[in-house]
């Protein structure tokens, strides 16, 4: 099954818009998407019509910004409720500190001599209350900085870098409870690209196990073998359905397409087989 149940459009640091992701993804050969935003649930009406439109099965998704031990983590949402109130309350409450972040994060890049670093990174920003890191890393590659963004990323916007501003994401019981409430299965993001001791990840499985939290990212855009073996090995382990994703944002940006990654391991359990989802899908007529 080509499941990809992970990518951003232009209502947070994704550049194309629902409906184009929609058909994007159908023409590689998706056979079940999710579009999980960061933090809002702007774009799930207009992809879920274009995914019925193109015979599409569509589940609602979201990814979640987390702080946990100091460090950000993502909790992807499948299948929930767009019309879930404490969802949407929870997550208007996650996005209102972006703003003020942008604002110190242009001073620091202003401060490097980065032009009009925070009018310019609105410009990209498809929705304003959305913006963040990926915005400014595209400013920074037009203005001659870097190549592209995953260097803009190593050298101005990770933690120990002269463009990081610190932020308190929400905690990851919360997000968990949000998700569960509103009918979804909670899905740690891309957990190889955390900087973590073996003992933290641990910690980490076991906390999220705890809060109600149920699967975990196996094949990611950015993980690589020994990733993949890693948390394959991990999700049998903790009893994690496992989940398949590109993280695709961009056109020639993302090092996975649509659709594009390795096929689920032998011997795991997919998310998308779990009969809540499934009961959460929809299915075109
Ligand atoms: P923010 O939520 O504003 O802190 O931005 C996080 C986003 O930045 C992630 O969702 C990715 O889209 C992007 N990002 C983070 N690290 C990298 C990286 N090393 N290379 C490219 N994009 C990255
Ligand atoms: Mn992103
Ligand atoms: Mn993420
Ligand atoms: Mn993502």
């Amino acid at each position: 099954m080509n499941a990809d149940l992970h990518c951003h459009s232009s209502h947070s640091d994704g550049v194309l818009a629902p409906a184009a992701l929609a058909a994007r993804a159908a023409a590689n050969g998706v056979e079940l998407w999710a579009l999980t935003d960061h933090d809002n649930l702007g774009g799930l009406a207009e992809a879920r019509a274009q995914a019925d439109a193109l015979g599409l099965p569509f589940l609602d998704g979201v990814e979640i910004s987390v702080t946990w031990e100091g460090t950000t983590v993502h909790i992807v949402g499948l299948g929930i409720d767009p019309a879930h109130l404490q969802l949407e309350r929870g997550l208007a409450a996650v996005r209102s500190g972006r703003d003020v972040r942008a604002l110190r994060m242009a001073e620091a890049l202003e401060a490097l001599g980065v032009r009009e670093a925070y009018a310019s990174a609105m410009r990209h920003a498809g929705n304003p209350s959305l913006v963040g890191r990926s915005h400014f890393a595209r400013v920074l590659v037009e203005q001659g900085y870097a190549t592209d963004v995953s260097a803009v990323f190593r050298d101005y916007l990770v933690r120990g870098r002269p463009g990081y501003i610190e932020h308190e994401w929400t905690a990851l019981e919360r997000a968990v409870d949000w998700i569960r409430g509103a009918g979804g299965v909670a899905v740690v993001a891309h957990p190889g690209r955390y900087r973590m001791s073996g003992e933290q990840m641990h910690r980490l499985f076991e906390q999220f196990s705890a809060a109600g939290g149920e699967a975990i990212e196996v094949i990611s855009g950015s993980h690589g073998e020994a990733a993949v073996r890693t948390f394959a090995r991990l999700a049998r382990e903790f009893g994690f359905h496992a989940s398949r994703a590109s993280d695709f944002h961009a056109p020639g940006e993302s090092p996975v397409d649509l659709g594009a990654g390795e096929r689920l391991p032998d011997g795991l359990q997919p998310v998308w087989l779990m009969p809540r989802l499934q009961h959460r899908l929809h299915q075109p007529a």
